[in-house]
């Protein structure tokens, strides 16, 4: 039996290879397939303002559906289509999808929400990222300031020089960039003040130790200092009870994401949601 390899060969199953190599084949196949056919969903997760209680934006999160009606979590499926060049059409197919989300917003009165999009290692190091998205905004007549670029803060500081030049260029086209999990990577102060970003998202393991330890929030303090010393704006992740906003708030964190508000949701009922409540969340 045929199947494509991770170089995008096509390769023979031989009697030799390990029954771990064969499922990891059989997932990239169908994971092929799946972005192919349009099979992925994406749920959609809202970021709040701390001060207002305001629904400033979502994450787009992809998922893929199963027959059984279950989810292949994205950290399963994100690795393989990245270590197998997939996540080059994946990010095509999302930002198709995001702008068609957005300009579906906007005929609903939400033209408002920023659209934050996961950017892994091999799509922000691809040339053609900035005209993916130029391209699609300019679609929808969308204006780029409604994108939000994720890239982790291990990508951001891989290749420096690289990351600069990319991020500047985004900023020109109108698109901010957030860095996700920050706090787990080993950031140059020196270079997080040179890449003007406009975003740091707390990474969440830093929220959950909040209040535990005898130095009960000192990472997330210290991450929203640092920023806004930068002048760059502070979102915490995986935000899960109220404490955990309260004390949020009270340090100046400027937005927050996390089950305590909303969990990732599908298009429609987060649609009914905005429309029924309006773009507001009790914080
Ligand atoms: P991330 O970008 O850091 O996304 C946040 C993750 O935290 C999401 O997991 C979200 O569901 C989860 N989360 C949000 N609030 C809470 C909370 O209060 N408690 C807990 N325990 N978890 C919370 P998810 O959706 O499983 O995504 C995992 C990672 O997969 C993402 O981490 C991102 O790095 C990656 N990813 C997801 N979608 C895409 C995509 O379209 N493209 C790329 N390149 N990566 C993606
Ligand atoms: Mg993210
Ligand atoms: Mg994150
Ligand atoms: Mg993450």
């Amino acid at each position: 039996q045929a199947k494509r390899a991770d170089n995008g060969q096509l390769v023979w199953y031989s009697p030799s290879m390990s029954r771990a190599s064969r499922r990891r084949l059989d997932l990239l196949h169908d994971l092929e397939s799946a972005i192919h056919r349009g099979q992925l969903t994406i749920h959609y997760q809202p970021q709040i303002a701390l001060d207002s209680g305001e629904i400033v934006g979502v994450e787009a999160l992809a998922r893929w559906p199963q027959p059984d009606g279950s989810f292949i979590p994205p950290d399963r499926f994100i690795p393989l289509a990245e270590q197998s060049g997939l996540i080059l059409d994946l990010g095509n197919w999302l930002v198709t999808q995001v702008c068609g989300q957005l300009s579906e917003w906007r005929a609903l009165g939400l033209g408002a929400l920023r659209m934050a999009i996961n950017v892994s290692m091999v799509q922000f190091n691809h040339e053609g990222l900035i005209d993916l998205l130029a391209d699609a905004l300019q679609r929808h007549s969308l204006s780029a300031s409604l994108i939000e670029v994720e890239i982790t803060e291990s990508v951001a500081m891989a290749r420096p020089e690289e990351v600069m030049a990319k991020i500047a260029r985004l900023k020109a086209l109108g698109v901010s960039v957030a860095i996700d999990d920050f706090g787990t990577g080993f950031s140059s102060l020196a270079y997080l003040q040179k890449l003007h970003a406009d975003r740091l998202k707390i990474d969440r393991a830093f929220i959950r130790d909040m209040g535990l330890s005898e130095n009960p929030y000192s990472i997330a303090e210290m991450v929203i200092n640092l920023g806004h010393k930068l002048g760059i704006k502070v979102l915490a992740e995986g935000v899960e009870s109220p404490a955990q906003a309260t004390l949020l708030r009270s340090l100046g964190c400027d937005e927050a994401q996390g089950f305590l508000f909303a969990k990732p949701a599908p298009p429609a009922p987060l649609t009914h949601w905005f429309l029924e409540t309006g773009l507001k969340v009790a914080v």
